[in-house]
Order: C-alpha cells, then sequence, then structure tokens
C-alpha cells in the first residue's frame, strides 16, 4: 500500500520560493571588486532572477543546455544560480584560477552554450578568444564597463535583463534533472565534470543546514569565502535561502583586513573556507593588537586538513570555534564533520580541540566504508589504513561524459582516492591521497603525517613528501622543503623532529631544499607535478 502524501519534486526553484515568500526582510549584501556594496532581499532576487531566466530564453537556451561563469561570489552569481538552474538549464561554474588550456578543455567538454564574466575576469576570457567552445553563442559581462571584442556576441549583464518582466512561473522539472555542473581541479589527468541534480543538491542542502553540521538558523548572517565556483560554494548558495538566513558575499577581495571588515560591519555568524584563508585571517588578527570580533562568528574549514594550532589558537584567543569538515566535489561537497556525539560528548574543550584534526563522522544521508588493498573492511583502531569510499544521496555515480571511470564501483560506491584511519568511535582522519602514499618495500608511508611533522619545524615555510625510485625499497619519501626567509636549517636538524614521532622506517631518506612548490589552481600541494620534477631523482649513496 502507498502512503497517501503529496509528492512535490525537489527543486532549486522551490528554495528560491521559500526565502521569497517566508523570508522577505532577510538581507543580501554582495561586495564589487572596487568595495562597493549593493543590498538586496530574497523578494528581489527572485524578481531579478524571473527576467533572467526570461533573457536566456530569449537566447535561445533550453532546458539541460550549459550555461557557464566565471565568477565570484557576488550578486549576480547568485541569480544565475536560481536562474539558470530553475529554468532547467545546467549551471557550469568554472574555476578562474585554472590554467587557460583546462579552462578551453572544460568548456569544450561541458559543451557551454553562454558563458557569464566577471567584467574583473574579462582578460582571462579575452586570453582565451582563440580557443573559445563552437558550442558558444554569447558572453554576458556581469559588472559594468567596457564590453570586449570577442568572436562571439558580447552583452551587458544588466541590459540583458531590464527588458524582461520580473514575474515567472517556475517549470515543473523533474527533480533527477542536471541542475549545475562543476569540473574537480584534477591534480592528475584531465578534470571531470560533476553534474548535480536538483534533488542532489536539495537534499545536501537539507541535510547541511542541521544542527550537527552548519547548524544554520533564519537568523544567521552567512558569509562563503569558499568561492561559488568551488563545489557550489560548499552548497551555502542553497543553504541559506533554505534557512532563511541573511546572506554576505564578499567578491574578489578577500584579503584578512576584507574580511575582517565584512565580518564586523555586516555582523557576520557563519562563514566558510579553506585553511590558507582562516590563516590568514588569524595572522593577520594577531597582527592587529587588540582586535576582536564584536561577536565571535563560526567557521567552517575543509578542502585539505587545518592545522590543530590554527583551530586552537582561534578558539582560545578570539572565542571562534571552527568546524572541520570533509568533503569532494564529487560528493556536491559534505562528506563528514567533525562535530560531537554521545560516545565525546563530556570531553574538555582542549581534548576535543586535539581531535579536530579528524575529519570526523559522516551525517545521515551519506555513508562510508573504508577497505585494504585487499577489498576487506579495515579495524576501526585508529592504526590500520584503507581507501575510503561513500555511497549516498549526494555523491556521484558517473562522471560527465565519462560513464566507465573506475572511480565507481560495480556495487554503487565511489572510490575517494583518500587514505584514512577509522578509531572506535567512527572517525575518519585522512592520512594520505592513494596516488601519493609512499610504497616503501610494499608497506604504506603517509606522506601528510611527514608533512606535518616537518612544518612543526619553526624554519620550514613549506614541505612535501614524494616517493623517490630506491633500487631495493621500489619508493622511499624524499621530504622538499622551502626554508622560511632569512634562516638557513640544515637536513640533519630537520629530520630530527621525526624521532621518536614516527617509526624509523618512515623517516625521508634525504631532504631537498626548494625555492618554492607547485601549488594545484586551489591552493593544494601539486603532487603530481612534483613527482615529474624529481622523477630522475637518485638517493645520495
Ligand atoms: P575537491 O574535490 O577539489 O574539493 O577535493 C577533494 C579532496 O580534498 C578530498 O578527496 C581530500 O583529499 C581533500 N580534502 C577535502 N577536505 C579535506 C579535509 N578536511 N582534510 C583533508 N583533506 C581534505
Amino acid at each position: 500500500m502507498l502512503g497517501l502524501m503529496q509528492e512535490h519534486p525537489l527543486l532549486v526553484s522551490s528554495i528560491l520560493r521559500h526565502a521569497e515568500r517566508h523570508h522577505r526582510a532577510t538581507k543580501i549584501v554582495s561586495v564589487g571588486a572596487d568595495g562597493a556594496v549593493i543590498r538586496s532581499s530574497y523578494p528581489e532576487v527572485a524578481a531579478r532572477c524571473a527576467q533572467l531566466a526570461r533573457a536566456l530564453t530569449r537566447l535561445d537556451v533550453k532546458p539541460g543546455d550549459r550555461v557557464a561563469t566565471l565568477g565570484w561570489n557576488t550578486l549576480a552569481h547568485l541569480e544565475l544560480y536560481y536562474a539558470v538552474s530553475g529554468m532547467g538549464a545546467i549551471l557550469h561554474t568554472v574555476n578562474p584560477r585554472l590554467f587557460p588550456d583546462q579552462i578551453a578543455y572544460i568548456m569544450a567538454d561541458a559543451a557551454d552554450v553562454v558563458l557569464f564574466v566577471d567584467s574583473t575576469l574579462v582578460a582571462a576570457v579575452t586570453a582565451l578568444a582563440e580557443r573559445l567552445p563552437r558550442s558558444l553563442r554569447a558572453i554576458v559581462v556581469m559588472g559594468g564597463g567596457e564590453l570586449p571584442a570577442l568572436p562571439v556576441p558580447t552583452l551587458a549583464y544588466e541590459a540583458l535583463l531590464a527588458p524582461e518582466e520580473s514575474a515567472l512561473d517556475w517549470p515543473r522539472l523533474d527533480e533527477r534533472s542536471a541542475s549545475s555542473l562543476c569540473y574537480t581541479s584534477g591534480t592528475t589527468g584531465e578534470p571531470k565534470g560533476v553534474l548535480y541534480s536538483h534533488r542532489s543538491t536539495v537534499l545536501h542542502a537539507m541535510a547541511a543546514i542541521q544542527p550537527d553540521v552548519f547548524a544554520l538558523r533564519a537568523t544567521d548572517v552567512v558569509m562563503p569565502v569558499v568561492p561559488m565556483f568551488h563545489v557550489n560554494a560548499w552548497g551555502l548558495p542553497y543553504c541559506s535561502l533554505m534557512a532563511g538566513s541573511a546572506l554576505v558575499l564578499p567578491g574578489p577581495r578577500l584579503d584578512a583586513a576584507s574580511l575582517y571588515a565584512l565580518f564586523e560591519a555586516e555582523g557576520v555568524t557563519f562563514s566558510a573556507g579553506v585553511p590558507t584563508i582562516w590563516t590568514g585571517l588569524l595572522q593577520w588578527l594577531r597582527s592587529q593588537p587588540g582586535t576582536r570580533f564584536t561577536a565571535p562568528p563560526r567557521l567552517v574549514v575543509g578542502g585539505t586538513a587545518l592545522p590543530v594550532p590554527i583551530t586552537s589558537g582561534f578558539q582560545s584567543e578570539y572565542g571562534v570555534p571552527i568546524l572541520h569538515a570533509w568533503g569532494m566535489t564529487e560528493i556536491s561537497p559534505l562528506g563528514s564533520v567533525n562535530t560531537r556525539k554521545a560516545e565525546n560528548a563530556d570531553w574538555s574543550d582542549e581534548v576535543f580541540l586535539a581531535y579536530s584534526r579528524k575529519q570526523g563522522r559522516p551525517q545521515f544521508g551519506v555513508d562510508l566504508r573504508v577497505l585494504d588493498s585487499h577489498g576487506e573492511p579495515i579495524a576501526q583502531d585508529d592504526k590500520a589504513f584503507g581507501e575510503l569510499e561513500v555511497q549516498g544521496h549526494w555523491v556521484a555515480s558517473a562522471y560527465f561524459n565519462r560513464p566507465d571511470d573506475e572511480a565507481f564501483t560495480p556495487d554503487g560506491w565511489m572510490r575517494t582516492g583518500d587514505v584514512v584511519t577509522v578509531d572506535a568511535l567512527g572517525s575518519i582522519e585522512i592520512v594520505d591521497r592513494a596516488k601519493d602514499v609512499i610504497k616503501s618495500g610494499g608497506e604504506w608511508i603517509s606522506s601528510i603525517t611527514l608533512e606535518n611533522l616537518a612544518l612543526a619545524h619553526p624554519d620550514v615555510q613549506l614541505a612535501a613528501v614524494i616517493p623517490a625510485h630506491h633500487p631495493k625499497w621500489d619508493e622511499r619519501p624524499l621530504l622538499l622543503v622551502v626554508r622560511r626567509p632569512g634562516t638557513e636549517p640544515d637536513a640533519a636538524s630537520i629530520l630530527a623532529i621525526y624521532e621518536g614521532k614516527v617509526a624509523r622506517w618512515w623517516v625521508p631518506d634525504a631532504v631537498e631544499f626548494v625555492d618554492s612548490l607547485p601549488l594545484t589552481a586551489t591552493g593544494k600541494l601539486w603532487k603530481a607535478e612534483m613527482k615529474k620534477q624529481w622523477k630522475d631523482y637518485s638517493f645520495p649513496a
């Protein structure tokens, strides 16, 4: 017997409709490249989304077409989030920090039909003029300024919207239709597209606003620092409207002083970003004696691990709690969060702070399993390693245009490529990427553990551990170090840091000093490039 309940498709447009109808006075603040502030409200955003969707129809954009964006966290980008998906087309957010070749590849793979570009990023498009995909029919410049001469018709955003009516009945789409597309940063090989659906997007946002995840309320003021081109700003443009929270969109100026000014001026209560952003903010705060938050915000960190001293610095010096989350483009992105549960509810703050280095536990909607190299579940003993696999309502089932990728198992799980331990509480801790672990004589060594220990040396600014060929052990760890300016540490003093902290056979066989280390477009250590650069290395005899 079927239940007798109403059935409504889970659509991105339903989130907009909710905010428009029930959170009419909530503010939205958007900061431009020149520092100019635009203030809006959800009813105003909904009206402009209707105009934008109508204008896209005029440009002959059809359901299923890909509409690309190259933009910062701005009001126009928010309007695109809702208008493009709402009308049934697919929002393709492109990371402007990728290399031009990667942008050209991604846009061709997606076969984008229209590109919306922020006026501050027009130069990047001009540089790509000859390599824009043949599918592209129009380029729309957001944020004013002169229109560039490009081989495709170019329009101004406000002029595009102006003639259109500001009301629209959003179509009742199949909730499984695609709503947005985001490419993984691609540390190896070509970037791969992850195609989110309306259903996965709505369910992800419903889970993300829960008390043990982002804990968003209608009285919160949310500032996504994580870019809207990085996994849909971790879902925050959806979560905020769903919860009825105010939204502060910081634009391109993400330096610590500008962010702090926005936290204070707009009363931001919640923000999310990668470790470099929060590390930079903490350093800046410490350089400004007496500077405090009037009301300490809650911060979320993810993307790479945040060193515990940063988390504890924020907490003890500024009263700012940091939630550690783990995720991936393929998981929309939320996979796990480190919040307390029955077993550690009574731990002291100090003990829990040390524990916050871990990536935590899954929330409802995602399941995790960890298998060793023989495909067997690992012991939850905080020691055994294995590769993490995920399954859930907002986990990709395949990549766009690549039906057969080995990341997806025949029994319906996705291989994350992250190597983790699991403790008795079920918390995961990433010890490496599967492709970066060092396989020494058949045993695994975690490059991340060795890097974090090296960073504890006062003269080490940046450290990376990569495998180098060894005639006997196959691979042995090689430590690459960027010295802190003005210091001259030698290899022996750096290696001494490992004494008593890791097994002897884990200690790197050599240290090489370098001026810089290659980073990916999302600011992570670019191990693939380092391995290429050091592929002919031989350890000193
Ligand atoms: P991306 O799809 O670009 O967001 O990258 C996802 C990858 O970033 C994951 O597979 C992890 O390797 C890494 N990552 C994400 N969050 C964390 C975290 N909290 N700690 C350590 N690594 C992380």
